[in-house]
């Protein structure tokens, strides 16, 4: 990919990382044309960016097809399509089985059509979740993963799963130039507070003087990675040059590893030191352990991430107050 502004279609903008790429993409120079159905993001994300003079909208579902149409937009070609469109939280996408399956799949290759027929590199979000219940850790990226493919979490895992190879395929077939990126439990500003993950679930709990819900004996583990860590890999492997290009997938998270009861107790630390902790069955299929290999985005890309938890929790939790304040 060339240097210089870049003009980028960015599947995904209403959600949380979405609206912290389109951030750091605008304050870099370029142009982003956000696509969004609002299914899992937020209005008040979209409007954070409103009326910035690089910053487009469209209302769409990418399951249908990206309706990028360049002569509505002064006839300017695509360099860039990333497509991080898909229910990420598990109650979210279990919660939308079908749309998260269709996203995954259909609006991979719309994305992707959309990046061949511009002659773009493209970008594709895929999980840590690809790794399933994982045998092997921490995860490297030569792992394929240990996924139940009928299970609860299979409309997400086998979703990404075939992103994946679709990515792949249109790589290898269309030569398109491709990215993958396999993004760990990722968490900042700007998440939806009702989404049901940990990090919100427990956040939210403690401002409101509530117990903490641990799933399970909250023995299993995740390594928390700080969303401007996420983005700065991001942005490290769209730019490297052609001659260094990496197709290949590559874990982007934090290899800080937790059991999820030492992270509440982190969480009721930094808010409420008295807060009671009770547990809840543990769902179906979680993950008993899960930790990035980064050697990968190391060697590469001379990428690290740099914001430890308690640091990135601190703002996190401070964003969260303001929120609960202004309600
Ligand atoms: P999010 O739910 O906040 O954002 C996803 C966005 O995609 C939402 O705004 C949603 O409305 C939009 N979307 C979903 N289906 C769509 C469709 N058919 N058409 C148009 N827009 C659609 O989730 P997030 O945490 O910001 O995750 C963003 C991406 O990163 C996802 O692809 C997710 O799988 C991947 N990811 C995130 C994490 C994490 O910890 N946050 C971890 C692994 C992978
Ligand atoms: N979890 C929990 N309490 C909650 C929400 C989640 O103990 O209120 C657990 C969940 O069972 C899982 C871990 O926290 O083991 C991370 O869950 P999350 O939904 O954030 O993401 P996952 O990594 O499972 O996709």
């Amino acid at each position: 990919m060339t240097t210089g502004p870049k003009n980028i279609l960015l599947t995904g903008s209403a959600g949380f990382v979405g609206s912290h790429l389109t951030e750091r993409l605008l304050a870099d120079g370029h142009t982003v044309i956000g696509v969004d159905n609002y299914i899992s993001g937020q209005r008040a994300n979209t409007a954070l960016f409103t009326g910035h003079p690089n910053f487009k909208f469209i209302q769409a579902d990418v399951s249908e097809g990206v309706p990028y149409k360049a002569a509505a937009f002064d006839g300017q070609t695509l360099d860039c399509v990333l497509h991080f469109a898909s229910p990420a939280s598990p109650p979210h996408y279990q919660q939308f089985p079908i749309e998260t399956l269709m996203v995954g799949a259909q609006g991979t290759q719309n994305a992707l059509e959309l990046a061949h027929a511009h002659g773009a590199t493209f970008l594709l979000a895929s999980t840590s979740e690809v790794y399933g219940d994982p045998q092997v850790h921490p995860q490297p990226e030569s792992y394929w993963g240990h996924v139940n493919p009928n299970g609860l979490r299979s409309c997400y895992d086998e979703a990404k799963r075939y992103a994946e190879a679709i990515t792949f395929a249109y790589h290898r077939h269309h030569g398109v130039d491709t990215r993958v990126i396999r993004i760990f439990n990722t968490y900042g500003p700007r998440m939806r507070p009702d989404d049901g993950r940990v990090v919100t679930n427990l956040v939210m709990q403690a401002l409101a003087g509530r117990p903490l819900t641990v799933y399970g004996d909250g023995q299993q583990t995740r390594s928390f990675q700080y969303v401007t860590d996420l983005v700065g890999g991001v942005v490290a492997l769209m730019g490297l040059p052609e001659s260094e290009v990496v197709h290949g997938p590559v874990n982007l998270g934090n290899p800080d590893e937790y059991t999820i009861l030492e992270f509440a107790q982190v969480i009721r630390e930094l808010i409420e030191p008295g807060l009671e902790i009770i547990h809840e069955p543990l769902p179906a299929d979680d993950p008993r352990q899960r930790k990035p290999d980064i050697s990968r985005a190391r060697d590469l890309l001379g990428w690290a991430p740099g914001v430890d938890l308690r640091a990135g929790l601190t703002r996190t939790v401070e964003s969260f107050r303001q929120q609960v304040l202004q309600a």
